[in-house]
């Protein structure tokens, strides 16, 4: 099932994507809800729809250096546990929107990763539960970085956070297999970033176990992976397309922004 969110009109709603239509959910539906058939009345023709941003997360959990290629290719030590960081929920975007370089950056980067979606409330997950069993779904996800200011500042926050610097699918794909699926990122055309999921240091199982740890994840908290190697710098006027094998495709154009600083 694919699910989104779509403004019709003056409605906001989640919904399942179908062949050329959007079956909407009711209005007080959120990430986590049953979903039931009988409640899908309206559906909506896919032109006559605009599609948001299809997760709306109290926080963005994102893990740095899980592939070793990755690591090493900026001279990283790879990590005994995973290296956990936070990007802003106010960064996301979705298919088709501008990725914004902000003029305090001379070197912002792309890194191509599979994110995944909470589907219900977790604390410190146990050895006897199933962790994917919290997993609502897989999109993919831009994790947009101002390699300069990462690291200048040492703390991410900056470097992670500028507005349009997470840019994600428009669909939430909520059956598939991600083990080992395919992760590229291409620059107009041009391939950057290649690996394979199987190639994480930490899978997803064993994140959540140990993001779960340290803070408790609410149903439509989004988890970025970490990105294979091949990172590289993007430009006003550059494509950049972020493709999962069996869970879709992102891509963004890149434009540049004005600021006071
Ligand atoms: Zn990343």
């Amino acid at each position: 099932m694919k699910i989104c969110r779509v403004r019709y009109g003056t409605v906001v709603r989640y919904g399942e994507l179908r062949d050329g239509s959007v079956a909407l959910f009711p209005a007080h539906w959120q990430i986590g809800d049953p979903i039931d058939p009988a409640h899908m009345t309206d559906d909506v023709p896919v032109e006559d729809a605009e599609f948001l941003v299809p997760v709306e997360p109290s926080k963005i959990v994102c893990v740095g250096r899980n592939y070793a290629k990755h690591a090493e290719e900026l001279n990283n030590p790879l990590p005994e546990e995973p290296l956990l960081f936070l990007k802003a929920p106010s960064a996301l975007i979705t298919e088709g929107e501008p990725i914004r370089i902000p003029a305090q950056s001379e070197q912002v980067e792309h890194e191509g990763e599979l994110a995944f979606v909470i589907g219900r409330m977790c604390w410190s997950v146990g050895p006897n539960e199933n962790p994917l069993s919290y997993v609502f779904g897989y999109l993919p996800a831009n994790d947009v970085t101002a390699r300069d200011l990462q690291r200048k500042d040492v703390q991410f926050t900056r470097a992670k956070s500028f507005d349009s610097f997470c840019p994600v699918g428009r669909t939430i794909q909520t059956d598939a297999s991600v083990s080992d699926v395919r992760v590229t990122t291409t620059v107009n055309g041009e391939l950057r970033q290649e690996g394979r999921t199987s190639e994480m240091i930490f899978d997803i199982g064993y994140l959540i176990r140990y993001i779960s740890e340290q803070m408790t994840l609410n149903a439509g908290d989004l988890v970025l992976t970490g990105t294979p190697a091949g990172v590289s710098r993007i430009l006003e006027g550059d494509v950049c397309v972020v493709d999962i094998e069996g869970i879709g495709r992102l891509s963004n154009p890149v434009t540049t922004i004005e600021t006071s600083f």
